[in-house]
C-alpha cells in the first residue's frame, strides 16, 4: 500500500516532502526535486536546503497547524520561478507535509492579462477622446459652419476607423487563440497571392513614391489558406510602406526562396530598420518601437502579432532581420510546400 501510495505521489504534478518533528526529510516525490531544482534530500534537514521560504514555513506551521506561502526561487539560468507552498502538521503522526505547486505560468498569465487590459485601454483612450472632443465642438456650434463641420466630422470618422481596425484585429487574434479561425487549406500559387496584395498597395506606395518590386518566380505551390496568406502579406506590406520615408526613392522588394520543404517569402524595405533590442518584442501584442510611438504614425502594435499567429497556424515560421549594409529591414515568413 505504501509503495502504491508512493507511486501515486510520484506521478503528481505537485511536489511533496514529508519531514519529522525536527524538520528531517523522510519522504520526497520526484516532482519536488524538479520544481525546486534540487537533488535528492531525504535525511537532510529542511533548513539545510538553502531555501529560506521553506525554513520560514516550517518555523511558522505550528501556530495554526497549516501555513501557505507564495515565494520565488532563482534558477541556475537566472530565471525566476514562482512556487506556492502549503505545509501541514499531521495530527496523528506529528509529521509535517509540504506540498508545492509551480505557479510561474499562472502568474505570467495573470500579468499578461493585466498588461493586455492596460495596453488596450491606452490604445483606445486617444481615439475615444478625440471623438469626444470633436463631437463636443460640433455640438457647441461648429455644426453650423459647413467647413468646420466637415473638418470635425472627418476627425471623428478617422478615429472611429482606428477603433474599428483595432477591434477587428483583436477579434481576429482571439479567434486564432481560441482555435476558432477556420483555415481552408488548399494547394495555392503563392506568387498569385503576392500579385494580388501588391496591386492593392499600389496607390499607398505611389503616394509616397515607393516602388514595389516582385520578380515573378516560378515557385512551387504551397499548402495554405488564401485569406490568411493575404492577411500576412498585407500586414507586412502595410508596414514596409508605413515605415519607409516618402519621396526618398523608397523601395520594397518581395522575394521567394525554396528552403527544403517550405518556401520563404521576404518583404525587404528601405525604411527605418529595427534595432536589435526591439527585434525580440515586435511580434508581441501591442508592442511598438519607441521611434514608431514618437513618430505619431498610426498603428496599434497588433499587425505583427497577427502575422506571427497566422504563420504558426499555417505550419510556418516567421522572423525579421536588418538589411546588410543598407537601411531597412527584411520581414520573412515561410509556408509548407504542397505535396501530393
Ligand atoms: P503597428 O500597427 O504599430 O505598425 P505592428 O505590429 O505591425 O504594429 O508592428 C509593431 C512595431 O514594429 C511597429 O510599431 C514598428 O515600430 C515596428 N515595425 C514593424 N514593421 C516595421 C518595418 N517594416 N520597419 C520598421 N519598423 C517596423
Amino acid at each position: 500500500q505504501r509503495d502504491q501510495f508512493g507511486s501515486v505521489l510520484d506521478s503528481l504534478g505537485e511536489g511533496v516532502f514529508v519531514t519529522d518533528n525536527n524538520g528531517k526529510i523522510t519522504y520526497e516525490n520526484d516532482s519536488i526535486l524538479t520544481i525546486l531544482q534540487i537533488s535528492s534530500s531525504v535525511k537532510k534537514n529542511i533548513k539545510d536546503l538553502n531555501i529560506k521560504a521553506l525554513q520560514n514555513m516550517f518555523e511558522n506551521v505550528d501556530k495554526d497547524g497549516r501555513f501557505d506561502y507564495e515565494f520565488q526561487i532563482e534558477l541556475k539560468n537566472g530565471d525566476i520561478k514562482w512556487i506556492l507552498g502549503s505545509m501541514n502538521r499531521a495530527k496523528t503522526t506529528n509529521e509535517y507535509i509540504l506540498v508545492v505547486h509551480d505557479v510561474t505560468q499562472l502568474r505570467e498569465n495573470a500579468s499578461m492579462r493585466r498588461d493586455f487590459i492596460s495596453n488596450l485601454s491606452h490604445e483606445l483612450r486617444t481615439p475615444v477622446s478625440v471623438i469626444f472632443a470633436n463631437a463636443e465642438t460640433l455640438l457647441d456650434g461648429a455644426i453650423d459652419n459647413k467647413k468646420d463641420a466637415k473638418v470635425f466630422s472627418k476627425a471623428i470618422m478617422h478615429n472611429a476607423e482606428r477603433i474599428s481596425g483595432l477591434v477587428s484585429d483583436l477579434i481576429d487574434l482571439s479567434r486564432i487563440d481560441y482555435g476558432e479561425l477556420h483555415l481552408d487549406l488548399k494547394e495555392l500559387d503563392v506568387c498569385e497571392i503576392i500579385d494580388i496584395v501588391n496591386r492593392s498597395h499600389y496607390t499607398s506606395a505611389k503616394n509616397k513614391s515607393i516602388e514595389i518590386k516582385f520578380d515573378k518566380c516560378n515557385c512551387p505551390h504551397v499548402l495554405g489558406d488564401k485569406a490568411a496568406i493575404e492577411r500576412i502579406l498585407t500586414n507586412l506590406l502595410d508596414n514596409a510602406i508605413k515605415y519607409t520615408k516618402a519621396n526618398n526613392g523608397g523601395e520594397v522588394n518581395i522575394t521567394t526562396k525554396v528552403i527544403e520543404d517550405s518556401i520563404e517569402i521576404s518583404v525587404k524595405d528601405s525604411g527605418t530598420g529595427i534595432s536589435d533590442a526591439d527585434k525580440d518584442f515586435i511580434f508581441n501584442r501591442f508592442y511598438r518601437t519607441p521611434e514608431a510611438r514618437a513618430s505619431q504614425k498610426s498603428g496599434s502594435g497588433l499587425g505583427l502579432a497577427i502575422v506571427k499567429n497566422l504563420t504558426i497556424s499555417l505550419g510556418g515560421k516567421y522572423g525579421v532581420r536588418n538589411r546588410n549594409k543598407k537601411n531597412g529591414s527584411v520581414f520573412w515568413f515561410s509556408l509548407p510546400l504542397y505535396s501530393k
